[in-house]
């Protein structure tokens, strides 16, 4: 490896995780800068690279053409070393129920910037806990990106959930100039959803679930899906709400765990999704983590979140080492860009 200018990122830094890394190959492809982490994920029980975060590293490093060291499983350092954007068809399998979701999270800034469309396949996880779900990305994320003027299509082969895994997620991807939004009001709410995946379990799991939802919200019978997932790969479930409002939708989940029972599970997404109503706030704590990127490659913009999370301060710091832009968040959760 050459040895010209890194970026150097200390991994155990606020909150330690694997957005530290994810956020440094996105940019650094989408950027062209290289980058040198170490302490990979110290602030988590099983430090280092898990499958997951290698399937990142190896995505990354295709669309980036990027040399790499380190990129073996259990490392805690690496350096990344980009050369150009690589746009057309990628195909990633995480091999494990580890999250399809964020292996994308860690691409698609550069997909979004590159000089041509792209086609990106991911297997693994697309329900799992401590990521986006897939309906996260389609129903929130992906529309903000859009009304940023990106063209992103985000399609749903087949669900993966913990500990089969084997969901596939297809991301289509023609890139367009990024415009700076600002998301500062909620504005009224429009519509409720709750649906609760069911994948090889009984579907009176999801019914049980959904009672508890449509009691916290008065929800119609319209309102509630209970969906069984086609061609199960293994047991899962997933509940989601999705909150429309006029200027922004918000989506919480929650997972069917043993020995959890179908009531707690709706009852902490109800508690979620009542916290972040009654705030007022549009921008949820994970909204608010993921809107980083996109606004920084937009040049400007602003969001308005109720509080910042570790997760987000962490985060604005691993952006900033990438891209030249002011980012103030101020103390009524305003965070503003350029
Ligand atoms: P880390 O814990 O550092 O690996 O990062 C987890 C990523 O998943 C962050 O981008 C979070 O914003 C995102 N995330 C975690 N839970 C959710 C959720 N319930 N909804 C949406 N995104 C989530």
């Amino acid at each position: 490896m050459r040895t010209d200018t890194f970026i150097d990122i200390d991994g155990a830094a606020g909150e330690g995780g694997g957005q530290v890394l994810r956020t440094a190959l996105g940019l650094s492809v989408a950027t062209g800068k290289s980058f040198r982490i170490e302490g990979i994920r110290a602030g988590r029980a099983r430090p280092g690279l898990l499958r997951q975060h290698l399937t990142c590293v190896r995505a990354a490093a295709a669309v980036g053409a990027a040399e790499v060291t380190g990129d073996t499983l259990g490392s805690t350092q690496l350096a990344f070393r980009p050369t150009r954007i690589v746009a057309g068809e990628h195909t990633a399998a995480v091999g494990s129920a580890g999250s399809a979701m964020l292996v994308i999270q860690a691409v698609l800034p550069a997909l979004l910037v590159a000089d041509g469309p792209s086609r990106l396949v991911v297997e693994g996880g697309t329900h799992n806990p401590s990521a986006p779900p897939y309906d996260f990305v389609a129903k929130v994320f992906v529309p903000l990106l859009a009304r940023m003027g990106a063209r992103v299509g985000i399609t749903l082969e087949r669900h993966g959930f913990y500990p089969a895994g084997g969901g596939r997620v297809v991301v289509e991807v023609d890139p367009a100039p990024l415009h700076p939004i600002e998301l500062l009001e909620r504005g009224e709410v429009r519509r409720i959803e709750a649906r609760a995946l069911v994948s090889a379990i009984s579907p009176g799991i999801g019914h049980r679930e959904l009672k508890v939802l449509r009691d916290t919200f008065a929800l119609d019978r319209d309102q509630l899906v209970v969906e069984e997932v086609p061609d199960p790969r293994g047991p899962g479930n997933a509940v989601l709400l999705e909150v429309r409002c006029d200027g922004v939708t918000e989506l919480f989940c929650g997972f069917g765990e043993r020995h959890v029972s179908a009531e707690v599970v709706a009852t902490r997404v109800a508690h979620e999704a009542r916290a972040w109503l009654d705030g007022g706030a549009p921008v949820g704590e994970h909204l608010a983590d993921q809107l980083l990127i996109p606004m920084a490659l937009a040049g400007g913009g602003a969001f308005r979140t109720r509080w910042l999370s570790s997760h987000t301060t962490t985060n604005i710091e691993g952006v900033r080492r990438f891209v030249p832009i002011q980012i103030e968040a101020t103390e009524n959760g305003v965070v503003r860009f350029g």
